[in-house]
């Protein structure tokens, strides 16, 4: 690896011509933001050149022990930087005129913030004077200076950020000033000082033996190219910090990619009026709308903007402000989008009207404006129908099928903030990330309420149902981050005076006081606060959404069905668009007032003892079967007889044990006694030490005959029924927990009886497949056996899941799995996502079937039905459907015809 190039020029040379050895493809080697730099660098725009370390070699500064610049890197960039120089003319700290520089993060997957970036570095004692003399401008110079301070002593010397505030502060009280732009040049040489002093007594010496001085404390680094070195290799470090650790779990990025480091020449927003720096969108990112949208900032650097510290204005005022730079932005934001065929995101700066690129990337966006985004684009000519429904993410679609208010909901609203990220969420006010996680494993519902939020609060964020901040605009932190994760946001909203010590929020103008604790509602579609909960509705698919599915109706060729056990939740799946019902549980239909007939049932001694209470389920398995079929008229709806272990209808021991303790304690009866301890002594014979290996599926149809064949009969009756009435009922029968053709067989012989018994007696035609769940890793082996006697098989992923690994779920989710992610000796928790292994015994399954029985229909009705990953690889087996909850069949839909169209092109990388 060490004669590998290790870092790459972009930008002009010094004659104006292209010195750019990078480009938009080399994602993975220059990081997002070093390959677009190189990007737009080729295409003629105007970016400040610099050049990018690759994300490579900072893996090779992890690799070695202790970290460290692999050999030969430092001797590179001081080439690169020589190089820079010659570009630039000036050369780093020099005392006349300093050449300055950027030091950014930038890894291959866009991490927002996440990492660190330090500004104007090179600046020191002599250079500041440099700064001065060649802008003249000696308040600017300082103030350079002092930022530079602040941020290197931040993010590379490791200095508390607050101390530097707390100085700042104390300086704008002692001068009267409102805001830092009302302190002097004077007053920023005094804290440039009192910042190297801060230093000298909080960093340790220990840690940064190079820059102690005689008496053992830290000397702010004078020397540029220590502060370069040190610079990069706090970049380096940020790669591993806790936020962006956290980040990339969250995100699934993967942790050997590392960041890439970009150096590049500085240019100022900060020197005057017709300076300004700001982000813009190529596309309006909330909603999609076809303008151009973002913020900007007079007279001010970098964060300004994002921080939130002072009120920006809206991009759309730019060219009324600067004319001349914000036409160029206009014409280079039209150049980027057609260039990328896509929506994108850009940071520039104004330096004295002359418009400069910082950053482009293809921009984050809520899933309305994404879906907005990809149906113009078609319609503009830009993309095609296939590219469009590749482009959307499956996963970002579950924010619209989020809440809302309820419209007939009466509410009052107490404050309003900007709509930053869309849908509606109900919980109690916490005001700390701390607080926000430990409410949400109590299992409460959260609402975070921060003046705005940084990268330090990621962990509240993901715990909290929604996000409310009373600062920062919709590019704030607390914005971005809200759409990426598809939680409800709303910022900015001004009238909260928020007291986070205290823990309270005042909202002014009333005197309502928000406590931790207190209920709130926000909508993040609309940007309101209200007091209370209040009343959430279901979503709706339509307009956009519903085009980009039915698009993805015509590319896709597996089905997608609903997991559905009552009318309600068919009617739901069937509206998102189900084509079926793939698993129709029944075990909730012997609960609730019908457990007792079923535990009468059990409990008699003989078959005479079990007719009446069959009779009576009889008849309400009928009812329930017709809401359901009548709900899916003209669809499948995949009947799973019986299945969980008999015991969970009988009542509980204990319970049992104390009832009797009672009664004898309170002088009852022997001879009424005696019926409550024969109950006890059944329900303890049939207790098992492991039920979900035991007495379950199918055993309970080979033990009991009478319970599904009360079942059968009750599909049969109520089909009969509902065609007698010139419906449609289309039911299907399904055996679970098969393992040997022979429990098929048997139970198969004895539902057919049952189905030609009734078909005689109602004088109808039945026409009702018989098939099976495979969900035990022998019927999958020998599925080409079972095949034979089964119409379709309905792979049960989360049952097939926890035998093929042999774990129990319901155990290690909450006790090991989490260790498990964490060390990365799984990298999914696999009962969301399938796992590779479990994924080849459903291939197997599929092949072997098809080869008995070619006919043969094949789903998948476990969660993994719902999980867009899953469903691609579902889609690579062979599957002719999947099934699953009813607010993801449009997932299932969008993925499905993804997994179709990739076989094709290769799916965009939209990250
Ligand atoms: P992030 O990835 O967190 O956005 P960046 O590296 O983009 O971090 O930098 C943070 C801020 O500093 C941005 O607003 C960016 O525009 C600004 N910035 C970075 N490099 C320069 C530069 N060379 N000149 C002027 N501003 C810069
Ligand atoms: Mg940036
Ligand atoms: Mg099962």
């Amino acid at each position: 690896m060490t004669d590998a190039k290790r870092v790459y020029a972009f930008g002009k040379d010094a004659h104006g011509g292209n010195n750019t050895e990078g480009n938009r493809d080399m994602k993975m080697v220059l990081g997002g933001k070093g390959a677009n730099l190189a990007e737009m660098a080729n295409m003629g725009l105007p970016v400040p050149p610099g050049f990018t370390i690759s994300c490579q070699a900072c893996m090779e500064y992890y690799n070695s022990t202790p970290p460290a610049f692999p050999p030969g890197l430092a001797e590179e960039i001081d080439g690169y930087v020589a190089d820079l120089e010659g570009k630039m003319g000036k050369t780093l700290g020099d005392p006349s005129d300093p050449l300055l520089v950027s030091v950014r993060s930038g890894s291959p997957f866009s991490m927002p913030g996440m990492m660190d970036t330090v500004l104007n570095l090179g600046l020191n004692d002599v250079s500041v004077r440099g700064l001065i003399a060649q802008t003249g401008n000696d308040r600017f110079a300082w103030d350079s200076y002092r930022r530079f301070i602040q941020m290197f002593s931040k993010v590379v010397l490791d200095a508390k950020g607050d101390l530097f505030e707390n100085a700042l502060t104390t300086k704008r009280h002692a001068r009267n000033a409102a805001t830092d732009a009302d302190l002097g040049a004077d007053d920023l040489r005094d804290l440039v000082a009192e910042f190297k002093e801060i230093v000298a007594v909080n960093v340790s010496a220990k840690e940064f033996p190079e820059l102690a001085d005689g008496g053992g404390r830290v000397a702010f680094p004078q020397d540029v190219a220590i502060q370069l070195r040190l610079a990069i290799e706090a970049v380096f470090r940020s790669w591993m910090n806790d936020r962006a650790c956290e980040y990339r779990k969250m995100e699934r990025i993967p942790d050997d990619l590392g960041t890439a480091v970009n150096v590049q020449s500085m240019v100022f927003g900060n020197k005057g009026e017709t300076s300004a720096t700001g982000v813009a969108f190529t596309r309006n990112p909330a909603d999609g709308t076809n303008e151009f949208y973002g913020d900007f900032l007079t007279n001010a650097q970098g964060e300004d903007v994002v921080a939130g510290i002072r009120n920006t204005s809206a991009l759309a005022d730019l060219p009324a402000v600067l004319p001349e730079a914000g036409g160029e932005l206009w014409k280079v934001l039209s150049t980027l989008e057609s260039h990328y065929r896509d929506m994108c995101d850009i940071e520039f700066t104004i330096e004295q009207g002359t418009l400069w690129m910082l950053q482009t990337r293809v921009g984050k966006r809520t899933a309305r404006a994404a879906l907005k985004v990809a149906i113009d684009m078609v319609e503009e000519g830009l993309i095609t129908r296939e590219e469009a429904v590749l482009r959307i993410d499956p996963a970002q679609l579950d924010q619209l099928l989020h809440p809302q208010f309820d419209a007939k909901a009466h509410y009052e609203v107490v404050a309003k903030g900007l709509n930053a990220s869309p849908g509606a969420a109900v919980g109690e006010v916490v005001f700390t990330s701390a607080d926000a996680v430990e409410a949400r494993a109590a299992g409460r519902n959260v609402i975070l309420v921060r003046w705005e939020t940084t990268p330090d609060d990621l962990r509240g964020m993901i715990a909290a149902q929604g996000i409310l901040t009373s600062h920062g605009g919709k590019t704030s932190h607390a914005a971005v981050v809200a759409r990426g994760m598809g939680k409800p946001c709303v910022c900015g909203a001004e009238r909260l005076k928020i007291d986070a010590e205290k823990k309270q929020a005042v909202i002014s103008g009333t005197d309502i006081v928000l406590g931790e604790g207190d209920i709130i509602s926000i909508d993040g579609t609309t940007g309101i606060v209200v007091m209370g909960a209040v009343e959430l509705v279901e979503p709706e698919v339509s307009g956009d959404f519903d085009t980009i599915l039915s698009w993805s109706d015509e590319y896709r060729t597996m089905g997608v069905r609903a997991n559905a056990d009552t009318p309600d939740d068919a009617v739901l799946g069937r509206r998102f668009g189900a084509e079926g019902i793939g698993l129709c549980r029944t075990e909730h239909m012997f609960l609730g007032d019908r457990k007792q007939i079923v535990q009468d049932m059990i409990i008699s001694e003989d078959e005479a003892g079990r007719t009446a209470p069959l009779a009576e389920l009889l008849k309400v398995q009928v009812e329930d079967y017709l809401g359901i079929f009548a709900a899916m008229d003209g669809l499948p709806v995949t009947v799973r007889l019986l299945d969980p272990p008999l015991h969970e209808f009988l009542d509980s021991p204990r319970e049992l044990a104390v009832e009797i303790a009672r009664m004898e304690c309170t002088g009852v009866s022997q001879s009424e006694i005696a019926p409550k301890r024969r109950l006890l002594a059944l329900v303890d014979s049939m207790s098992e030490m492991n039920p979900m290996l035991g007495l379950r599926g199918c055993r309970l149809g080979i033990m009991f005959p009478e319970i599904y064949g009360m079942q059968v009969r009750a599909i049969a009756i109520a089909t009969c029924q509902l065609k007698a009435q010139g419906r449609d009922p289309r039911p299907e029968i399904m055996i679970p927990l098969v393992s040997v053709v022979a429990e098929l067989e048997t139970l198969r012989a004895e539902s057919e009886a049952i189905l030609a018994q009734v078909q005689a007696q109602e004088g109808c035609v039945l026409d009702i497949p018989i098939g099976t769940m495979i969900e035990l890793p022998r019927a999958a082996i020998t599925a080409d056996e079972i095949a034979k006697v089964a119409d379709f098989f309905s792979f049960g992923t989360n049952d097939l899941t926890q035998t093929t690994f042999g774990f129990s779920r319901d155990d290690i989710e909450s006790k090991f799995l989490p260790r498990y992610l964490e060390r990365k000796i799984l990298l999914r928790n696999p009962f969301e996502t399938v796992d590779s292994g479990v994924a080849m015994l459903v291939k197997m399954g599929c092949d072997l079937g098809r080869k008995t029985n070619p006919k043969i229909k094949l789903g998948v009705c476990g969660e993994h039905g719902g999980d867009p990953e899953s469903v691609k690889i579902f889609h690579a087996a062979g599957l002719t459907y999947v099934s699953c909850s009813p607010y993801r069949v449009p997932l299932a839909r969008l993925a499905a015809a993804q997994a179709a169209l990739s076989e094709k092109a290769p799916a965009s990388d939209n990250r």
